[in-house]
């Protein structure tokens, strides 16, 4: 399986000797060697995209979907990551559709030589969906010594403030073009309740405690830009009427790290992947496929030698005001 995957699997595609990795301590910045795009990274430009999966769960396969590589990519049962397939004994449908959320993210042994030693034991991987609300809330958790995939925790989010008209149009509008709409509208949940839930889920994996409160334990959200925690949570809290959860007061901007480490600029996850040359899988703004795919350029820096610091943060006297590591960021 193993060989197989690795076939498909970028990560493995690259020598880890390409940036020979300084581990510096937590006070300095990693310094690796200039980036230079490969030839093969710019030709890889063409090779952005997926085609987007037809609707989920109720789709019949064709026969020729049988005749494929078994270990072809496949799209993530959205159903399963919420919990709510009911399906998994059908063998039809788990032929369509990926019900392993690592599958995307192996990083084979070789590729951790040149991995620095972390100030944190665990990188929580959140992409957001939803502008004018929060429609989709997925987070990985990614282990910082082996990479691998630990746990994922997805919902979908059902917007508190809207008609159900504009919630129709926002959803078909948002996810109709993945053919997910459906999915939406069947497990879709108050953002107050995903936070429930997703505490139950953090407690579980050790990573927060409610009598504790405040901050996770040696464990960071990664995001691709600042709007995820530095605006959109905050401001979905204010709709939904509850109180910013002190897990949200700091996080990783993948994109200033990646700027001061690589000394390349990336305006986004699609650039970033271009550059290191990381095939994108799945639909681009689909949140869990959007999250896999950040995930994926996390564990190629951490392979490349970066070492991940909290680039932003505010605190609960003035949540109002976010403070930031790095002089050069995007
Ligand atoms: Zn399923």
């Amino acid at each position: 399986m193993a060989s197989s995957l690795s076939r498909v699997l970028p990560l493995s595609r690259v020598s880890p000797h390409r940036f020979p990795s300084l581990c510096p301590s937590s006070s300095s910045f990693a310094r690796p060697r200039a980036f230079s795009l490969s030839a093969s990274s710019l030709s890889s430009a063409a090779h952005m995209s997926s085609p987007s999966p037809p609707a989920r769960h109720d789709h019949l396969p064709s026969p020729s979907d049988y005749t494929r590589d078994a270990d072809r990519w496949r799209p993530m049962c959205l159903y399963h990551t919420q919990g709510k397939c009911t399906m998994t004994d059908d063998p039809l449908h788990l032929e369509k559709f990926n019900h392993h959320a690592a599958r995307d993210l192996q990083v084979s042994a070789a590729n951790l030589e040149h991995v620095c030693p972390q100030d944190l034991d665990h990188f929580l991987v959140l992409d957001l969906e939803g502008k004018v609300e929060i429609l989709e809330f997925p987070v990985l958790i990614i282990d910082a010594k082996s990479l691998s995939v630990i746990a994922l925790f997805h919902r979908f989010v059902r917007p508190s403030q809207m008609s159900e008209t504009r919630v129709n149009e926002y959803v078909k509008g948002k996810y109709g073009k993945f053919g997910v709409d459906r999915v939406w509208h069947d497990t879709a949940i108050p953002f107050e309740e995903v936070i429930a839930e997703f505490e139950t889920w953090l407690a579980q994996h050790h990573l927060w405690a409610k009598e504790q409160g405040g901050k996770l334990n040696r464990a960071a959200f990664v995001t691709c830009g600042n709007w995820d925690l530095k605006t959109k949570v905050p401001q979905q809290c204010k709709v939904s009427r509850i109180k910013l959860p002190g897990y949200f007061m700091e996080w990783i901007n993948l994109k200033d790290v990646y700027l001061n480490f690589y000394h390349r600029e990336a305006r986004g996850m699609m650039a970033m992947m271009k550059q290191l040359d990381i095939s994108v899988l799945g639909s681009h703004h689909l949140g869990m496929d959007d999250t896999k795919n950040i995930a994926s350029v996390l564990q190629r820096m951490l392979v490349n030698g970066a070492v991940m610091r909290i680039t932003a943060w505010r605190t609960p006297k003035s949540p109002d005001k976010v403070q930031f590591a790095y002089q050069n960021r995007i």
